[in-house]
């Protein structure tokens, strides 16, 4: 039998509320408190016998509350992001301070694409894992020489290594499930995303997404191009065994980029989940035709995630989005009309953004009404053909891509549209979009017919407030 290092996987404490989970699309404190699971590092974990998921942010946990864990282990892996990346280096080095002989690792995109710069950033880390970096955890837990691990970048005698990439994983059922990890080491009640029911628990069921959008991170770095994808089998009994696990659970969710790229299979594991009888909700273009949708329907979906991003076609265009807006309209009537709940996400300040644009934008997601959105400020993360773009076009005014209490910021800016503009759109996107009789008697409506939403949308609605009237007075 193989020994392993003890092993500890952490998502570092950072900003309060930091929302940096494998959902996070954009890693920042949210407008009401969110949380992703940290499927990214609850995959390695399931590899490595004995070790221990800590995810900090939602726990509530500080500095002082994870230093002292350093004594209690060998090998410690944190999972970063750009946002989080200098806090994320001060947890390493008082982890270090607390056991020097404790070996530092850092995984996640914005480290995977940068390596030897991250291992620069401090003497306490000790290697920094490539994009996809499962096997490379196990091995380097089975305390093997890193000089024989693929897919890795470390320091030796003040010097980085690399060794050769490790290529994309293709058997996606070698990855054991992540609700077994979930159910040993993390609370599910801490677990909140607005529009989805509570508990809810996430998790994926391939990598990768087809599309090439300009700006999105997850399939420029870690997923890649093509949707590698488990059995449908494989899946369905992670779902099974999840139900054992959390009878109280309301809702799954499967955060792949792109749950929709393979409609046969989409539909083959929503027959699956019917058949298990419970409700769940997927990440979706806004192309899936109405045959799919009735499928997905009638064995228990609840909601589609959509990234709709503009309503302006030449902006759609100039990010390689890949959709035609007659068609996100079609797919949103289809949806509504079969009683699928929508959460569209829109971005402002994308390359081709005008004054005209954001109006254009606002005027759709008011005209295609989803049941609720979420607008992000356009943010190029290192890795991005956005990021690149945007450093040869001077368009980076802003290097921060969250404030000191971890909100976004608004770093792009161009020389018809400053990014001061942009980051204004947003609060009076969300207010002509949510601030409508429609929407408010819609959200009352929810609320008497069930108390706890009803609390819950309460303290959610006092806490998107204070966010817009903190955006305000930083405006
Ligand atoms: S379709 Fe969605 S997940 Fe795929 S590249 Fe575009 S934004 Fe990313």
């Amino acid at each position: 039998m193989t020994d392993y290092l003890r092993t500890l996987f952490l998502h570092p404490p950072s900003f309060q509320g930091f929302d940096g989970g494998a959902g996070a699309r954009y890693q920042a404190r949210r407008e009401i408190r969110s949380f992703w699971y940290p499927t990214w590092l609850a995959q390695p974990a399931a590899l490595v016998p004995g070790s221990r998921l800590v995810d900090a942010p939602p726990a509530e946990l500080t500095l002082d509350d994870v230093a002292p864990l350093a004594r209690d282990y060998d090998l410690a892996v944190l999972h970063t992001s750009a946002a989080s990346f200098a806090h994320d280096v001060r947890v390493a080095e008082a982890l270090k301070r607390e056991s020097p002989r404790l070996r530092i690792g850092f995984v996640g995109a914005h480290v995977a694409v940068e390596r030897e710069r991250a291992l620069g950033a401090s003497p306490a880390i000790e290697f920094v894992a490539g994009n996809e970096f499962d096997f490379t955890i196990q091995e380097i837990a089975q305390d093997r020489p890193l000089a024989s691990v693929a897919g890795l970048s470390y320091r030796v005698n003040g010097h980085f290594e690399r060794t050769p990439e490790r290529p994309p994983l293709e058997d996606m059922d070698s990855l054991p499930f992540v609700v077994d990890v979930y159910h040993r080491d993390l609370v599910i009640e801490q677990y909140f995303i607005g529009y989805l029911l509570h508990p809810y628990v996430s998790l994926y069921t391939g990598r990768g997404c087809r599309s090439r959008c300009t700006f999105c991170l997850w399939p420029q770095t870690v997923g890649g191009h093509r949707y590698r994808t488990r059995s449908v089998e494989h899946v369905v009994a992670e779902i099974a065994q999840a139900t054992r696990h959390f009878p109280n659970v309301k809702e799954y969710f499967f955060d792949d980029d792109t749950f929709t790229d393979d409609l046969p299979r989409a539909e083959a594991i929503a027959r699956g989940l019917g058949r298990l009888g419970v409700t769940w909700s997927c990440n979706a273009k806004a192309n899936v035709p109405d045959a799919t949708l009735r499928v997905l329907r009638d064995n228990g979906l609840r909601l589609l995630l959509v990234g709709y991003e503009s309503g302006s076609q030449a902006v759609l265009n100039r990010v390689k989005k890949g959709i035609r807006i007659d068609v996100a309209r079609e797919f949103t009537r289809s949806a509504k009309a079969l009683g699928i709940k929508i959460h569209g996400t829109f971005i402002m300040g994308l390359p081709g953004e005008t004054r005209e644009t954001i109006q254009e934008t606002i005027r759709f997601a008011r005209e295609i009404d989803p049941d609720s959105l979420q607008v992000s400020l356009a943010a190029p993360y290192p890795g991005t053909a956005l990021y690149q773009e945007a450093l040869q076009q001077g368009w980076l005014e802003e290097t921060a891509l969250v404030d000191a209490g971890g909100m976004q910021t608004s770093v792009l800016g161009y020389p018809h549209l400053p990014r001061t503009e942009i980051f204004a759109s947003v609060e009076s996107f969300y207010r002509r979009f949510y601030f409508r009789p429609r929407k408010i008697f819609g959200f009352l409506r929810e609320m008497v017919q069930d108390p706890a939403l009803c609390r819950r949308r309460l303290a959610e609605g006092r806490e998107f407030l204070r966010f817009l009237a903190r955006r305000h007075s930083s405006a």
